[in-house]
């Protein structure tokens, strides 16, 4: 492909705190009738795509063409730009050498394509604690899962799991998933000691960064666990693509996650009148149908984009930020923030907390109302590990059934001072 010479202009910012976002300047009406510039505080769900990402989005839009299909000019350059993303998104993740880097739409995605890799007998380890997308896809798969209990403290998780495996089939396959940050505490999970463990015992871990990569560096070679799952959306790319990059064997023997063109190498009538399929190896084998290049193209940008502006400056204005929020809940009486780890416990820019004698989505409500702040309220997909932390509803006197509601705070790279100290 080297003879597509268009050069995709794309422009650092110069400057790094916060980094501009869209959406910054967006105006929103108060119960009062008064408008205030919205404050996005749910970077957890989704978080705003990052300027420099649009702009590189829109520099390559109209260059958009199929990929791996086409002998057109268009079509090359987006072959090379795909096949690009994912050379930088290996490169952003520190990836082996021969490490797989697949486009799906999201995590959610990326964990149900693994688990339909899995081999036969895989036993699963997860803990009560993980967000929904890496709780379900093993069972529904058929996978046995065992389901560890929610830890006191990162030495802990290693321990249980340590027990667990132990106690496991040794010559059966196994693999633990886990999240690198919680989606309801922000708390981080000891990824490396955990990975450690696994592969002591024969197993293989995954890692779910959906919640950690737009707000950490993610390694795998360092961390040494076998795949990472994201999305690209809380990445600050939100045009509809997620990654899982990781270990190509048990990828290239599994049947494609979906079966289609592009997934396939050779098709042919069989001799019993049905076809024959010889599938692709590479990554193309889990990727069937035309892929989401914009999507790829996107999180590739948005990886350029938090290298340059440099981890080690986002996660220490993460950290301050963090504090402040800790600071001005602690003044407010009755507020309980969620915590697994302790109140010390490192942590991105993902809180949760319950107040006495308030129901969550009354109180979330209100501070849109009247503040003109987006927060989530609810269970943040992870039903048991919320009921665990913040109890049953009732409790603290707002008479509903079932498991209490929270409400998460969450911001990033794009977040100015000003969002926090109005919350
Ligand atoms: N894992 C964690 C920790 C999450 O927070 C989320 C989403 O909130 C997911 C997985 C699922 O991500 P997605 O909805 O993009 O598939």
């Amino acid at each position: 492909m080297s003879a597509c010479t268009v050069d995709i202009v794309s422009t650092a910012p110069a400057a790094l705190d916060p980094l501009p976002v869209l959406g910054h300047d967006v105006r929103v009406p108060l119960a009062t009738g008064e408008e205030v510039t919205y404050a996005a505080l749910d970077y957890a769900a989704s978080a705003p795509a990052l300027q420099r990402v649009w702009d590189d989005v829109a520099a390559y839009a109209p260059y958009y063409g199929s990929v791996h299909r086409g002998a057109g000019y268009l079509s090359r350059l987006s072959t090379e730009l795909f096949e690009n993303s994912r050379a930088e998104v290996a490169s952003f993740l520190g990836c082996r050498a021969d490490d797989q880097v697949l486009f799906t739409r999201s995590t959610t995605d990326s964990l149900n394509l693994l688990a339909s890799a899995l081999p036969h007998g895989c036993e699963v380890f997860v803990y009560e604690t993980e967000h929904h997308a890496a709780l379900l896809p093993w069972g529904s798969h058929g996978h046995r899962v065992r389901v560890l209990d929610a830890p006191a403290s990162p030495a802990l998780a290693v321990e249980l799991l340590e027990r667990a495996l132990a106690a496991r089939d040794p010559y059966g396959p196994a693999l633990v998933c886990v999240t690198g940050a919680s989606n309801v505490t922000g708390e981080l999970w000891p990824v490396r000691e955990l990975a450690a463990a696994a592969h002591a015992h024969g197993a293989r871990i995954v890692l779910d960064a959906a919640q950690l990569a737009p707000h950490h560096p993610v390694d795998i070679s360092a961390l040494d666990v076998d795949w990472v799952a994201l999305s690209g959306h809380k990445l600050y790319a939100p045009f509809g693509a997620g990654v899982l990059a990781g270990r190509p064997d048990w990828l290239r023997e599994a049947e494609p996650y979906l079966a289609g063109g592009g997934a396939s190498r050779h098709v042919v009538r069989g001799a019993d009148g049905g076809v024959a399929v010889e599938w692709h190896t590479t990554e193309a084998r889990h990727e069937a149908g035309s892929p989401n290049v914009i999507g790829a193209y996107a999180i590739a940008a948005a990886c350029r984009a938090l290298r340059d502006a440099g981890f080690d400056r986002l996660v220490e204005r993460e950290r301050q930020l963090v504090r402040r929020v800790r600071e001005g809940l602690a003044a407010v009486p009755g507020v309980r923030v969620l915590s697994l780890f302790g109140a010390d416990a490192p942590r991105v820019g993902v809180l949760s907390f319950v107040v006495d004698g308030w129901d969550s989505s009354r109180l979330a409500a209100a501070l849109s109302a009247e503040y003109g702040i987006g927060v989530r309220d609810g269970l943040f997909c992870a039903h048991p590990f919320v009921r665990r932390l913040a109890g049953e509803a009732g409790e603290a006197g707002d008479g509903a059934r079932g498991p209490r509601n929270a409400v998460r705070v969450s911001f990033g790279a794009g977040t100015p001072d000003e969002h926090v100290e109005r919350f």
